[in-house]
């Protein structure tokens, strides 16, 4: 049993970059309604959320491009109207693989570092995962730095640069009126972070970012998480707690000379693993972020 758990644990770490070696004709794409004009799909990969309406349809991240014909097909139930807009989180594959073929419709719109990733040679060591530059056609066609709202299906949709968090360049995505928040990977909702450090990303940062969300969203707004179910602010909060507690520990691991393997080899408090450790990430992968994030 135990060892099932373990495997498909790494399973679903290498599934969310390993595009190439994944076969994606059992995937199907689920939609849910979420608030006011807000959707999201549930495929492989990254949630996607989708605004329809009059001026037609907008969507926050793409997933991978095998997907494509999917999703274009789930959106096709939801509205008749035109793709206009599509808003790339950040730039991790599983979140912007199927940009080449939604970028012929809409613009793409993200962060500035998200376009200087997707257009570079990157390297995430912890899955030992490497992405080639995109093509032009795959690239965001209007970037920003710090914020951007696009006024669209009667509501103002805030787009707003996190530092430092997850990677160098997310955004999260604000529904003014629906009043719904796509997070992005600053939410895995119920499971422990990947935090991206070879891409900008800091567990300080996250931590951060996760106290800015909270002082600027309503206490009874929507949450989209990167990955995992729909959730609500409560949730951003205890994800925000729990890996608050963890960096603690690590700190004072650190103080006390403790190496890595040390620490791995002492784990977590009980009632952190039991909570959220049956995801996307082993304890071990978690510490070692931390561990990383806070000696480097
Ligand atoms: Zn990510």
């Amino acid at each position: 049993m135990k060892k099932a758990i373990l495997l498909f644990a790494f399973m679903l770490s290498l599934s969310v970059f390993a595009q190439a070696e994944q076969d994606f004709s059992n995937v199907e794409i689920k939609t849910q309604a979420v608030a006011g004009s807000v959707y999201m799909l549930e495929g492989s990969g990254g949630n996607i959320g989708v605004s329809v309406g009059e001026d037609g349809i907008l969507i926050i991240d793409d997933q991978f491009a095998p997907l494509a014909d999917k999703i274009h097909a789930a959106l096709k139930d939801l509205s008749k109207g035109d793709l206009k807009f599509i808003l790339n989180t950040h730039w991790h594959g599983d979140h912007t693989g199927g940009n080449e073929e939604f970028g012929r419709e809409g613009v793409i719109i993200a962060h500035e570092n998200v376009r200087k990733r997707l257009s570079s040679h990157q390297e995430v060591k912890l899955f030992n995962m490497v992405s080639e530059p995109q093509p032009e056609g795959a690239l965001p066609v209007i970037t920003f730095d710090d914020d951007l709202s696009i006024h669209f299906n009667g509501e103002e949709i805030k787009m707003i640069h996190l530092p430092s968090g997850h990677t160098d360049g997310d955004s999260i995505i604000y529904f003014t009126k629906s009043n719904v928040v796509h997070m992005g990977d600053h939410l895995f909702n119920g499971f422990y972070p990947f935090i991206d450090l070879d891409s900008g990303g800091s567990v300080q940062g996250v931590i951060k970012n996760l106290e800015k969300v909270l002082s600027m969203v309503p206490d009874d707004a929507k949450v989209i998480p990167g990955h995992g179910p729909v959730g609500t602010v409560d949730d951003i909060r205890a994800s925000h707690d729990m890996i608050k507690k963890c960096a603690v520990l690590m700190q004072q691991a650190i103080d006390e000379g403790k190496s890595l393997e040390q620490i791995k080899k002492e784990g977590l408090p009980e009632d952190i693993t039991e909570k959220w450790g049956k995801g996307f990430l082993t304890t071990d992968q978690w510490i070692e972020i931390l561990y990383n994030s806070y000696t480097k």
